[in-house]
């Protein structure tokens, strides 16, 4: 027996498309249905969010999930990747690489240092899942049924990180998960690891993929429209001193 998006606190955001807002650190994870599979935009920030997310899935879908995109490593969206080890996994090309043993050290002590407990920092990293499907340009994945629902998964930074990966869904409205190359609810955040010189023209990138009338769903904070993003464009470029 599946439950409806407004039953299970997720937002709809398209038939077959929605987000929920996870609680302390408001990190967006989504869910787009197909007929074949189920793709799910990030992880939470450690085990027991990554299991959550998993029995919300079940019970709004029927299925488990097929396939996880990590849309940046930062701890609070892969932390849980633990609960999805039978998933096709995806991110960034590179983003592999920042999960060795020194990467997973950083990730634990920045979700530390943001309050998550030691002890289940160390847990998360540990049994971390790392993508095994490495996404340079763009990359169709079809969750069924044939041709029915295609999702596209687009390499755009780096910016926010140098491992950026935004999420496509076409349709009635087109939905764009953006990561946090998006935020609603503050500042963008640009940590020791953001390309702040890129940043914008991944932002053009993601309005070209999305055009003016996708629901462009930011990281952190509510659904944004096409403007709104162009002026945090604009505000990313005058901070950071990127000319166009
Ligand atoms: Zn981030």
């Amino acid at each position: 027996m599946t439950v409806t998006w407004e039953e299970s606190g997720w937002e709809q955001l398209a038939p077959g498309v929605g987000r929920c807002r996870l609680p302390v650190w408001d990190c967006t994870a989504g869910l787009v249905v197909g007929a074949d599979g189920v793709l799910l935009v990030d992880a939470g920030s450690g085990p027991a969010e990554g299991a959550r997310l998993r029995a919300e899935a079940l019970a709004l879908t029927g299925r488990r999930v097929t396939h996880l995109a990590l849309t940046h490593p930062h701890f609070d969206h892969v932390l849980g990747s633990s609960a999805f080890a039978d998933a096709e996994v995806f991110g960034a090309v590179g983003m592999e690489t920042v999960l060795t043993a020194r990467g997973r050290a950083e990730l634990r002590a920045d979700a530390v240092r943001y309050g998550l407990d030691a002890g289940v920092a160390q847990e998360a990293v540990d049994a971390l899942v790392p993508p095994r499907h490495p996404v340079s340009g763009e990359w169709t994945l079809d969750l069924g049924p044939a041709g029915g629902r295609q999702v596209l998964l687009a390499n755009v930074g780096p910016g926010h990180t140098a491992h950026d990966l935004a999420v496509l869904v076409p349709g009635s409205p087109e939905v764009v998960f953006c990561g946090d190359l998006v935020e609603e609810s503050g500042e963008p955040q640009a940590g020791p690891d953001a390309v702040p010189s890129h940043w914008p023209a991944a932002l053009d990138r993601l309005l070209e993929l999305g055009g003016e009338d996708a629901r462009y769903v930011p990281g952190h904070g509510a659904v944004v429209d096409a403007a709104f993003v162009r002026a945090q464009r604009d505000a990313l470029a005058a901070r950071f001193g990127v000319s166009d």
